[in-house]
């Protein structure tokens, strides 16, 4: 591939920089004159001079002038993609409704409806992706999302990555990193996926170099240093097929090629050995310059010669002609023994079949009105949208479960009819099942493999021909999820075992509430939430569970001191008893039952656990309820507490409804806040009416005074509420006092 030129001296006076910007644009017209149709110039022409006055007080951290970016992405969409006339416009435009003060309504107006929506899309995929947090997966389902709305969108975004990476210089080593692995994890697989090969192969080379700087240097010094070599072996290894094939008189290009720099790291970090072992540095590609409806058949005589002439592994023939891979590749790959007894892998296409092979996406549809009806893009976008609209999981998962579905390579295996079908690579049998129906997949009991009975999770290799044996009885297990692959049966299953248990946690229902009858006790939402804490699980539907599967017995409920619970499920403003004991405020405290109606569980039977939250610190009197907490037992927080909201929203299920039972040897520490005209007795004052009058006992006392005003902090034990209410009204009354307020976090002043 040909770099571009990216960096450019940025020390030139300002006249010198617009003729290099004149002459970056000249060029880009160059490349796409073949493409322009009446009146595009001036639009193009438009789109570029919106862009340049847009940006024109912008400049890349590089130091040049920023328009120069826009014009290189516009020149790799026509150059290296082969986009054409609107995606220019696109691209020039890509940047500046995000960076600058154009807006959307302007490209609206100046164009197309079309343009600006995929000017919309390129602004909403913009950005860095986090890595590995779930709003990396949200960004990715919005380009995923955007993509599918116009493939044109993910094309320029791809030339966009390109030219970023190749110009990352200047940038702080953090973001290299974090570009790099972005790239990495969604651009050049994504590139893969839209037959962009060459760009694929640049991008993960960029990355490497950044993210493996030594390994990077290293390996390309050696592939520069073994060269020679490799050309003379090159040159050997081809000698003799090129007679032959111009014997047969084929029009054709045969040359060698090295692998990337980035997949010959991987096999030598896969297969663990040095440089020198890697055995296929390069492939032979035999190019054919054949006449339409001549392709395939001059493919398989250029393989004929080859394996005439050197002995081919038989296990290494692959056959993307006949059925191509679902980016649209095409193409004859099988592995020789050349001379001195090495592997060399040799690739036999045609121009049309290199052309797609090197530009993906576009060169498809540029070919699509040919023999090539079927669609294989617009399949892989309809399954996208499907399982982008059906998916409800966890984002990270999602995104996991898209890149083994939809970026991995595919086979292609048979019906007992014969119809093809494409699946992932690695996808099991039972994946194959699931991809007919999800019905049968559920209830497929074997499955034969070219007339074998195999194991359900049996990998499947392209060729295959599948048969799927079901039974109306059969049900998906656990143990499904192990081996499958495909997101399609992931949730199937999943789904489908959620039911089930469903089902059978209604036996354990019932069970559980004919107990606690018998105990005396509700069957109420409060006293199964202290179960599903008291056995560890994560659900009422999980206690149910596994009571009804026996692995929680009954019988452990003896010991348990149970009382009944008359009340149905809480509600905040409704309040319950929690009679307590207290100790130190906000320390553990120990709840005694004699007259509550709790369901209490223990060693004896007569205590239960729970702590006042910190962040609001609650004091009885308080409106309060409980929230059961994962690995906390039961927290009191008060219904004012800044979480309240949010946990009554989302965990619903978890609160447990309390009330303060009246306690008068206990006393609480609070604060209160006191602001006021700044006096020489207010402290007296104050102090009169705490300890004097309300026989309060004051923790500690700040006054501080400034401009006239005072504000005091003071922290006091109460008994309740009310007597806390009561000394705010008390010091509200005293003369010059403004305001006083609780304190509303509990936090230390
Ligand atoms: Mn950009």
């Amino acid at each position: 591939m040909e770099l571009s030129p990216t960096v450019i001296p940025y020390n030139l006076t300002e006249e010198q920089e617009k003729k290099e910007i004149l002459r970056r644009y000249r060029a880009l017209l160059r490349v796409l004159k073949p493409k322009l149709k009446h009146g595009d110039r001036e639009l193009v022409r438009l789109a570029f001079e919106m862009a340049a006055d847009a940006h024109k007080t912008m400049r890349r951290k590089s130091g040049e002038p920023y328009i120069l970016h826009p014009l290189a992405v516009a020149m790799i969409c026509v150059e290296e993609i082969g986009l054409g006339v609107r995606s220019t416009i696109c691209a020039l435009l890509h940047d500046t409704v995000e960076d600058t003060e154009l807006t959307l309504e302007d490209v609206q107006r100046e164009f197309t409806n079309e343009i600006a929506r995929i000017v919309d899309g390129l602004t909403k995929i913009g950005g860095v992706i986090d890595a590995s947090s779930s709003q990396q997966a949200e960004n990715f389902r919005k380009i995923l999302i955007t993509l599918t709305d116009d493939p044109r969108v993910i094309l320029i975004k791809l030339a966009d990555r390109l030219h970023n990476m190749r110009t990352m210089d200047s940038m702080k080593r953090e973001k290299q990193l974090k570009i790099s692995s972005e790239t990495i994890w969604v651009y050049a697989p994504l590139a893969h996926r839209m037959g962009l090969y060459a760009i694929k192969t640049e991008l993960e080379d960029l990355a490497m170099k950044y993210m493996e700087p030594e390994e990077y240097r290293n390996i390309a010094e050696q592939l520069q240093a073994t060269r020679r070599e490799r050309n003379r072996y090159i040159n050997e290894f081809i000698r003799p097929l090129k007679d032959e094939l111009q014997q047969t008189g084929l029009r054709f290009q045969i040359y060698g090629r090295p692998k990337s720099i980035h997949s010959i790291w991987n096999k030598m970090k896969k297969k663990n050995v040095s440089f020198t072992e890697v055995y296929d540095l390069f492939a032979i590609r035999i190019i054919l310059d054949s006449d339409a409806g001549q392709e395939k058949a001059d493919c398989w005589k250029a393989y004929s010669i080859v394996t005439d002439e050197y002995h081919s592994r038989g296990d290494r023939l692959r056959d993307w002609i006949t059925r191509p891979k679902s980016n649209g590749y095409e193409a004859l790959h099988t592995t020789v023994m050349g001379p001195q007894g090495r592997w060399v892998e040799v690739q036999i296409r045609t121009r049309r079949m290199d052309e797609i092979a090197e530009r993906g996406l576009a060169a498809h549809y540029k070919y699509k009105e040919g023999s090539h009806g079927e669609d294989r893009f617009d399949k892989w976008f309809a399954q996208i949208r499907e399982v982008i609209s059906h998916q409800d999981t966890d984002s990270v998962d999602f995104l996991n479960d898209f890149k083994t579905s939809f970026l991995a390579d595919e086979i292609y295996v048979y019906t007992p009819k014969g119809d093809v079908r494409m699946l992932p690579a690695g996808s099991s049998a039972l994946d194959f099942a699931f991809s007919i129906h999800s019905d049968i997949g559920a209830r497929t009991i074997g499955i034969k493999v070219n007339y074998k009975l195999v194991p359900l999770s049996h990998k499947l290799s392209s060729g295959d021909q599948v048969e799927v044996i079901t039974s109306s009885k059969q049900k998906p297990t656990e143990d499904w999820l192990n081996f499958v692959v495909t997101t399609k049966a992931k949730s199937k299953i999943k789904d489908s075992l959620k039911e089930e248990k469903r089902k059978i946690a209604e036996d354990g229902k019932y069970a559980l509430k004919k107990k606690l009858e018998g105990m005396g006790a509700s069957f109420g939402r409060h006293n199964i939430d202290l179960l599903v804490s008291h056995f560890k699980q994560a659900s009422p539907l999980d206690l149910f569970h596994q009571i009804a599967i026996k692995n929680i017995d009954l019988k452990e409920m003896k010991g348990f001191g149970l009382l009944g619970d008359k009340l149905e499920a809480p509600k905040p403003e409704r309040k319950r008893h929690t009679e307590q004991h207290a100790g130190e405020p906000g320390a553990e405290k120990h709840v005694n039952v004699k007259d509550t109606e709790l369901i209490i569980f223990g060693e004896r039977g007569d205590q239960i656990k729970y702590t006042l939250a910190n962040c609001c610190k609650p004091i009885p009197g308080d409106d309060v309820f409980g929230f059961l907490t994962a690995t906390e037992g039961l927290k009191i927080h008060r219904t004012t507490c800044p979480n309240a909201a949010r946990l009554l929203a989302n965990y619903g299920h978890r609160v447990v409804k309390t009330k303060w039972a009246k306690n008068k040897e206990i006393s609480f520490l609070t604060g209160v806040k006191i602001l006021g005209l700044d006096d020489v007795g207010v402290i007296n004052k104050i102090t009169n009416v705490i300890s004097g009058e309300l026989r309060i006992n004051i923790n500690a006392l700040t006054i501080e005074s400034h401009d006239g005003m005072f504000e005091g902090t003071i922290k006091v034990y109460v008994h309740d509420k009310e007597e806390l209410d009561k000394l705010v009204n008390r010091l509200k009354e005293l003369d010059g006092i403004e305001t006083v307020d609780r304190f509303e976090t509990g936090e230390e002043k």
